[in-house]
């Protein structure tokens, strides 16, 4: 019986089967390493399709998504983001069991696992990881906040923005101007 993003090896039949994902944001967050900047507040959601291959091997894949609570790089709105991430793993057998936590995968799509079961969350959440965004925007063209006055531009304009204009950009418009036009 599959659940959650445990896999007990013995149940898994030879076709394969399909886990589907639907795990509440307090049972991840009961996972989620110091490290790790996951915040989730919707359920993680997704289909993960596990077959058994070779000498052992257990191939995973599938789409994982859920929702983290961010704050927008701009305006600096608190916003829950979208993460959103495909997953293709091989978990193959070590073969000394003491060494799995020395083993390192060569690859992202490589894994170890020792014994009857695989716990699939450390791969999950660093997919999750991965998916972050280096900014993270509430909308994609937020106009953030005016740094002169600080207001939030998306919900009024300020006066600033016409004085406020760089003094260098100024200068180069200025002498475009006095350009003969082509
Ligand atoms: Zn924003
Ligand atoms: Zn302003």
């Amino acid at each position: 019986m599959m659940k959650d993003w445990n896999i007990h090896i013995p149940d898994l039949p030879p076709e394969g089967e399909e886990i589907v994902l639907n795990v509440p944001p307090d049972k991840m967050r009961q996972r989620i390493g110091e490290d790790e900047p996951l915040t989730p507040v919707e359920n993680l959601t997704g289909v993960l399709r596990v077959e058994p291959g070779r000498k052992g091997e257990i191939m995973v894949r599938g789409r994982v998504e859920t929702r983290l609570s961010a704050s927008c790089d701009r305006c600096l709105k608190a916003f829950s983001l979208p993460v959103g991430e495909d997953v293709t793993i091989i978990y193959r057998p070590a073969e000394d069991q003491e060494d799995l936590e020395e083993l390192e995968a060569e690859d992202l799509n490589e894994a170890f696992y020792s014994g009857e079961d695989i716990d699939l969350w450390p791969v999950i959440a660093e997919h999750l990881v991965l998916g972050l965004p280096i900014k993270a925007l509430c909308r994609e063209d937020c106009p953030g906040l005016c740094p002169k006055c600080g207001r939030d531009l998306s919900e009024s304009a300020c006066q600033c923005e016409i004085e406020a204009g760089r003094p260098e950009f100024g200068a180069l418009s200025a002498i475009r101007d006095k350009l003969p036009e082509k």
